[in-house]
């Protein structure tokens, strides 16, 4: 028996470029080592268990051609296979998913900007600045005592010691509102959490859970938005 991709990838990222090309079985297979941190797989030579806690990272286009949301370019794909396509991924999975970020075209003067990474005129951070706010955030966590946030239980995450009371409330408004599954309120919370580790804020406000739910949205509402 060996490793498969969700093994090979743990304590680091899985990235499926173009995850709607992938088979709808690959896919949904996904979902058990997402939740468990590792995978069962039975043989006929017995049965084994590999660790499988990694972070899922997924590009897509937003339709089969590419340009739905586009500001230069028309989408040529009719509205049912714009559905078809975004389907293949399906609900469940994407409710795992807490962050969804479009990527629109950029700007081709970003490109020949030199000396500033492309930075002129849009909040591009460079990957080293990046990585001292993430090493940084990871210290303060620490120095609190703080488990690794996705170890986080719902009662930990809504300790009053650690969320304001007004972050609860603005997040038990949007549950309703946005109709957010159990597993997205508990993802919102964690990222709210990280939010606010970045900001070396001991308490989670109304602020970074606020900005937690802006990229809660779904996969399909980027395309219109980009
Ligand atoms: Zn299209």
């Amino acid at each position: 028996m060996r490793p498969g991709e969700v093994s090979l990838a743990h304590n680091g990222v899985l990235f499926l470029d173009e995850m709607p090309q992938f088979s709808r079985s690959t896919l949904q297979s996904l979902r058990q080592p997402i939740e468990d941190r590792k995978v069962h797989v039975v043989r006929a030579q017995g049965s084994f268990t590999f660790a499988s806690d990694f972070m899922l990272v997924a590009a897509a286009n937003p339709c089969p051609c590419g340009y739905l949301g586009d500001k230069a370019q028309n989408c040529r794909c009719l509205p049912h296979q714009i559905e078809q396509y975004q389907s293949r991924i399906g609900g469940p999975l994407i409710d795992r998913f807490d962050m969804f970020v479009a990527v629109p075209r950029p700007n081709p003067d970003h490109f020949f900007d030199k000396g500033d990474g492309g930075s002129k005129g849009g909040c591009r951070i460079e990957s080293a600045e990046l990585a001292k706010q993430v090493a940084n955030a990871r210290s303060f966590a620490r120095s609190n005592g703080r488990l690794p946030v996705q170890s986080y239980s719902r009662q930990e995450l809504c300790d009053p010691k650690l969320i304001e009371e007004k972050a609860l409330k603005l997040l038990r408004k949007a549950a309703h509102s946005l109709k957010l599954s159990g597993r997205s309120i508990v993802g919102t919370l964690r990222l709210s959490r990280t939010i606010a580790d970045l900001d070396t804020s001991f308490c989670v406000n109304a602020s970074h859970l606020s900005e937690a739910l802006s990229y809660r949205k779904t996969w399909s509402s980027h395309g219109g938005q980009s």
